[in-house]
């Protein structure tokens, strides 16, 4: 049996802001077990040895927030650059502005309306969608943008990246895309910060473990029958549930990714860090160009550019959005219920809370439930 003060079961995000804050501030001992032979779980960067550039293994993550805690935390262990998230969307071999602002709506109806005429033009073509109670994606979609943009930029889009119909979905996804009235291109919604760190994701969690009081091992599973580490405090959990308990409730659904790879002899492939591609007859739904993710580098003295190409997948193997439908709900409430008669056991991020957070409510939770730590162990 090993000795610790705590295990934390996960080396990602959630996992590594609780280590360090144990760490620091309670000064006890904390081990990390992660599956993945890396940290930073989604998050994790990685600089291509090929072309010299930093990519996101997990798909594209720009940190946004407008919560003072989270910034004022997080800038202790990373500045951030001055990129700007602006999305594009390609259809019908032109390229338009997502999320769905001022210019789209003018191109997309070869119209010039000002804020107010385009407010009214929606308005009216959005008026007898706006009758429900309860939205689904689709209903939602349909209230906000009407019909023609709804197909165009979205219906399919969302096929793709769920594998559903966007009936069978919850309105709250849809909330996700703001749509504006004006010129604004950035894509994160009311975010007072955001950036990509400067010295990568894996840095920066790199610095958040950077603690004699932190061991992390890697390639390690963890097995609660046969758990060999003795926790004087707490260990805490940040995988899916289902599997900590056996899929003694059955399995949790997630949507999946699978990323596609290329080096392109060119400086600039697509003049943008993220291209949308709403239309069936592409497989995929983005492509993404990391080189712009970090417009203070020399990457563009570089002849050479990475792409890669996302596709939407069914897979419980690497999760990353939960299907958050009633029956996946209901599971994973049983599968809460069942958490809680575990003894010094506690739960937390993604994974265990079978959610979709942003990186910045990731870290608000780990801040949470380390203030619930501390009131206890002091
Ligand atoms: N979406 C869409 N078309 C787009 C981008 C997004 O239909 O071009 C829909 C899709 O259902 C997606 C949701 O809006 O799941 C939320 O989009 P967001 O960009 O927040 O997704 P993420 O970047 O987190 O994958």
């Amino acid at each position: 049996m090993k000795k610790t003060d705590y295990l934390i079961v996960g080396c990602g995000l959630f996992g590594s802001v609780l280590a360090e804050r144990i760490t620091s501030i309670l000064k006890k001992k904390v081990i990390i077990l992660e599956k993945r032979d890396h940290i930073a779980g989604n998050i994790y960067s990685h600089i291509d040895p090929y072309t010299g550039i930093e990519y996101h293994k997990y798909g594209t993550h720009i940190f946004h927030t407008s919560h003072d805690i989270v910034w004022n935390y997080i800038n202790q262990f990373t500045s951030f650059n001055s990129y700007r998230h602006q999305s594009l969307a390609e259809y019908k071999n032109k390229i338009y502005q997502l999320p769905i602002n001022l210019e789209t709506i003018n191109s997309f109806f070869n119209k010039n309306y000002n804020p107010d005429e385009a407010k009214k033009f929606i308005t009216k073509i959005t008026k007898k969608y706006r009758n429900e109670k309860n939205y689904n994606f689709e209903s939602k979609a349909l209230s906000q943008i009407g019909k023609d943009l709804y197909e165009a930029f979205i219906k399919n889009y969302t096929k793709k990246q769920w594998g559903k119909d966007p009936v069978d979905l919850p309105g709250t996804i849809f909330n996700r895309l703001p749509l504006r009235f004006n010129y604004d291109e950035t894509y994160q919604k009311n975010s007072r910060w955001s950036g990509v760190p400067e010295e990568g994701y894996t840095n920066f969690v790199k610095k958040l473990l950077d603690n004699k009081k932190i061991e992390v091992k890697l390639n390690k599973n963890f097995d609660l029958k046969n758990n060999t580490y003795n926790v004087k405090y707490f260990t805490i959990y940040t995988g899916p549930l289902d599997k900590l308990f056996g899929y003694q409730h059955g399995k949790l659904d997630w949507r999946s990714l699978k990323f596609e790879k290329k080096v392109v002899n060119t400086e600039d492939f697509q003049g943008n860090s993220v291209i949308n591609y709403p239309e069936l007859k592409y497989k995929f739904t983005r492509i993404h160009e990391p080189k712009h993710l970090h417009p203070e580098r020399n990457y563009f003295k570089n002849n050479k550019t990475i792409i890669i190409k996302e596709y939407p997948k069914k897979d419980n193997k690497e999760p990353y959005y939960p299907i958050n439908d009633l029956q996946n709900r209901q599971k994973q409430k049983k599968y809460s219920v069942t958490a809680r008669k575990v003894n010094n056991f506690l739960f937390g991020g993604r994974l265990a809370n079978y959610a979709y957070y942003d990186m910045d409510m990731t870290i608000l939770a780990a801040l949470t439930l380390f203030k619930k730590i501390k009131k206890i162990t002091t």
